[in-house]
């Protein structure tokens, strides 16, 4: 199997660090021109942006929070005008904000779904229009394990996180008679900054709950979105594809 992503253009969100990063980066490898979205690390999406024009890739960073409707608007528009297509969109911008359910303020559940749950909305809903007039595209969605599997202090980001693969689903199943396919990936406990926390606490007990005995690294859950981003998934349609060590399987 050789996936080719040449002449495509994919966006994306929170694509300068951790899982983005190496989606951005593992996309512009295999062709696609990569619109690398930033929120506040301006740094990092900028040095990425450099290091895929510097091997011979496309690829341009752009800031815009995607829970505020105007700034997701703005870079659509901005999309529109530069490149006139957009192939790929990949939802992967999130945040935690644990807290125990009894001590969770409303603030911590709302500010979670604006950009784990309304970010992916307002932004596939653009894609969409544009995917509509190009006669397709896709769409994968970054959930994760908690949609599956509970974990404490995370009311807030599994109802997100599962809301996400609903979200996946039900478009889904609107979309693919007009070529737009939409999947979500579940990341079990991967090596970026949002689980470094966990990680340090509870190394081992972590690990003897993941049947691999070992934390993914970015660049695996980059490699599924690519797939599920490419032709050579044609086939795989609202589904919720798990990459995480055997987590949820135990
Ligand atoms: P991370 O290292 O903390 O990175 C989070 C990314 O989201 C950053 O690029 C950040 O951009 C972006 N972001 C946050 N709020 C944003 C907003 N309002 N607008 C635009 N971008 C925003 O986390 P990660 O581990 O790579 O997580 C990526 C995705 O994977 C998330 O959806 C997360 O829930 C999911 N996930 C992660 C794990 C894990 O173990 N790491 C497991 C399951 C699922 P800036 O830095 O520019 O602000």
């Amino acid at each position: 199997m050789k996936i080719d992503l040449a002449g495509q253009v994919a966006l994306v969100t929170g694509g300068g660090r951790g899982i983005g990063r190496a989606c951005s980066l593992t996309l512009a490898r295999l062709g696609a021109t990569v619109i690398i979205n930033y929120w506040r690390s301006r740094d990092a999406a900028e040095e990425l942006e450099k290091e895929i024009v510097g091997e011979g890739g496309g690829a341009r960073a752009y800031q815009a929070d995607v829970s505020d409707p105007g700034a997701v608007d703005a870079m659509f528009q901005f999309i529109r005008q530069e490149y006139r297509r957009l192939d790929i969109l990949v939802n992967n911008a999130g945040i935690v904000q644990d807290a125990l359910l009894l001590s969770m303020t409303l603030q911590d559940w709302t500010s979670v779904h604006a950009t784990n749950l309304n970010g992916p909305f307002l932004c596939t809903r653009l894609a969409v229009e544009m995917m509509l007039r190009q006669g397709g595209g896709k769409v994968v969605n970054v959930a994760s394990a908690s949609a599956h599997v509970g974990g404490r202090g995370q009311t807030n980001y599994a109802a997100s996180k599962g809301g996400l693969v609903a979200f996946s689903r039900a478009g889904a199943v609107e979309l693919a008679r007009k070529g737009i396919r939409i999947n979500a990936v579940l990341p079990g406990f991967i090596e970026t900054d949002m689980s470094l926390p966990v990680r340090q606490q509870a190394a081992g007990k972590l690990l003897e709950r993941i049947p691999a005995r070992r934390f993914g690294r970015a660049g695996e859950v980059a490699n599924l979105v690519a797939f599920l981003a490419s032709d050579a998934s044609d086939y795989i349609v609202g589904q919720a594809i798990a990459v995480d060590g055997g987590l949820s399987a135990s």
